[in-house]
Order: structure tokens, then C-alpha cells, then sequence
């Protein structure tokens, strides 16, 4: 495993492999990394010759600058972690080799609506910076194959938007969500948790599978409101949202019945850290960005 961190170095590595025909599969990450991580790199891994992650925590995403300030990072651990899971190339760059002063890569695409609902309320501006880094590392990598995972469904969704919409060759693969043993999706911000905490938090997946289980018996709206009620009660939580939405427009919908592809995504601030997670309603046989 090498890891590098200029661009150049990065690309003349990766020519290297795609004259001798290899194929590239591509992870972006912000490091402080985990089992939801390295599926990703393990889907990777089983569909590409090489495996390409990138750890950068991405200034232009974060609405807060508290939020970017606490932001774990852990480098050297990292390193280990994806040492052991087939990755072949760590990008780890510095700011100015991502954003050089002399190179514009802010985006100016309309998402169509897709941004502007469930995390786009809360967090202006973060899914322009989200498009803004992936498009960059995207233009540096050149991969077959992008992975990404179902945990943040919405910004899986803008960028398959966005690739559409720059006619990329890159195709998009979904990693479903990893889990704690206790249901709670993973995530980097989940260290900042006290222990008690962690177990409190499996109550956003319960209320998840509940309206899973009960998508067809009650109205969207109804379900919506008892699991705002439901998190709302439960100790040290302060929902911000729980939306059911179709899947493909990610506008609230009516009934789940209604759209072929249907899901409920909510975010829950515990201990001041905010916790983001989601299911599939409802998904179309055919559809082939996730991996199984
Ligand atoms: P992050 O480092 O938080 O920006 O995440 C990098 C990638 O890992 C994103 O595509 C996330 O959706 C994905 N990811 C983060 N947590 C999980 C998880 N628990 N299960 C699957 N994918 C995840």
C-alpha cells in the first residue's frame, strides 16, 4: 500500500495502472475510519484491480467551523486499518494540492430539488461543498468505479445526479449501512458519544424498522410524526428531522405505496453530535448501484 499526497504523484501512478488495462475503484473518506468505511473498500476490492481511498477532511462541507475544528482525525491509525483491507493507494492530501489558488472547482449545478430537503435544511452550503470535492477527486482519480455509502443517502444521490449531469464514465456503487451490534449506524462522530449514549442511540434504527415494518398500514405523515414523537422522548435526544420521501426525487411523498422507491431518513442530535441514518422503503428490482 502506498500512500501519497500530491496530485501528480497520484495520477502518474494511476496512468500506470490503466495503460496495463487495471481497473480503479475509488472510496473518498474523511478518515477516523471504520467498518462502514472499509466496506466500502472491500466492495472495492472485489470489483476493481485497484483500490484507491482518499482521506480529506473537506473544509467547503462543513456549515459549522466548530464541526470541522472537532473533527476526528487519525491518520496513522488509519493507515494500519486500510493496510489490512486490500487497499493499494491511500490519497491523503493537503488543502492547497485539492483547492490550488489558481484552479476554480466550485460547481454550479442545479441538483433539481435534491438538495434542498432533510440535511439541505439544516446544513446550507453542505451539499455544494460535498459536489465541489467529489467532481475534484473524481477529475484527479479518473475511476471506473466510485463507492459510496447508503448511510448518507442523500449525498449518494446527489452525486449520482451530478454524474449524470457531467456524463462522467465513473459509475456510482452503494454500500449498504453498517452497523453497531446494537442496530446504531456507524460513523466517525460516534467516538465523541459517552458509552451510555452509544446504547441509547440504537433507538433511531428501532424507530426506522418500526416505519418499515408499518409503511404500508399508516399515511407517510402519520408515521413521520410518531417517530419525531418517539425520538423526541427518548433521553438526551433533539430530533431535527424524520422524513419519508421518495427516492429517486427525495420529496416527501403521501403514501409509500405510491412511489417504487421509497425512504425514510432522519437526523437526531445526541451529546452535541449529530447522528444521521436511514432505510429503504422501498426499492425497484432492477435497480443496479447498490451493492449486495
Ligand atoms: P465520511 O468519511 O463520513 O465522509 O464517509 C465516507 C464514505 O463512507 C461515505 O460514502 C459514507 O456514506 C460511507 N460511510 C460512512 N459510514 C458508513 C456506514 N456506517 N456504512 C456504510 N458506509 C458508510
Amino acid at each position: 500500500m502506498k500512500t501519497i499526497t500530491t496530485v501528480l504523484e497520484l495520477q502518474n501512478l494511476i496512468r500506470s495502472y490503466m495503460d496495463n488495462g487495471r481497473t480503479v475503484g475509488f472510496a473518498p473518506t474523511m478518515g477516523a475510519l471504520h467498518n462502514g468505511h472499509m466496506a466500502l473498500m472491500n466492495a472495492s476490492a472485489a470489483e476493481n484491480d485497484i483500490t484507491v481511498c482518499s482521506i480529506f477532511v473537506n473544509p467547503t462541507q462543513f456549515n459549522e467551523s466548530s464541526d470541522l475544528e472537532k473533527y476526528p482525525r487519525t491518520l496513522d491509525k488509519d493507515q494500519k486499518l486500510l493496510k489490512n483491507n486490500k487497499v493499494d493507494i491511500v490519497f491523503a492530501p493537503h488543502t492547497t494540492e485539492v483547492y490550488p489558488e489558481d484552479l476554480d472547482t466550485t460547481l454550479s449545478i442545479d441538483f433539481n430539488g435534491l438538495d434542498s430537503e432533510m440535511e439541505g435544511e439544516f446544513r446550507p452550503g453542505h451539499f455544494a461543498g460535498v459536489a465541489q470535492v467529489v467532481k475534484r477527486l473524481v477529475d484527479i482519480v479518473t475511476p471506473d468505479n466510485l463507492y459510496m455509502g447508503q448511510k448518507d443517502f442523500q449525498q449518494f444521490s446527489i452525486i449520482q445526479y451530478m454524474l449524470n449531469h457531467i456524463d462522467s464514465k465513473t459509475k456510482l456503487r452503494v454500500v449498504p449501512i453498517i452497523r453497531e451490534s446494537n442496530g446504531l449506524a456507524m460513523s466517525s462522530r460516534n467516538m465523541r458519544l459517552s458509552a451510555s449514549m452509544k446504547e441509547t442511540a440504537k433507538e433511531i434504527y428501532k424507530v426506522l424498522k418500526y416505519v418499515k415494518r408499518n409503511k404500508y398500514r399508516e399515511n407517510a405523515r402519520n408515521l413521520e410524526s410518531y417517530a419525531m414523537q418517539r425520538l423526541a422522548k427518548t433521553d438526551g435526544f433533539k430530533p431535527e428531522y424524520f422524513t419519508i420521501a421518495d427516492g429517486y426525487t427525495l420529496q416527501k411523498i403521501d403514501r409509500v405505496k405510491d412511489s417504487e422507491y421509497a425512504v425514510a431518513c432522519t437526523a437526531v442530535w445526541a451529546e452535541g453530535v449529530r447522528l444521521i441514518d436511514n432505510i429503504i422503503l422501498r426499492k425497484p428490482r432492477k435497480m443496479d448501484i447498490f451493492v449486495k
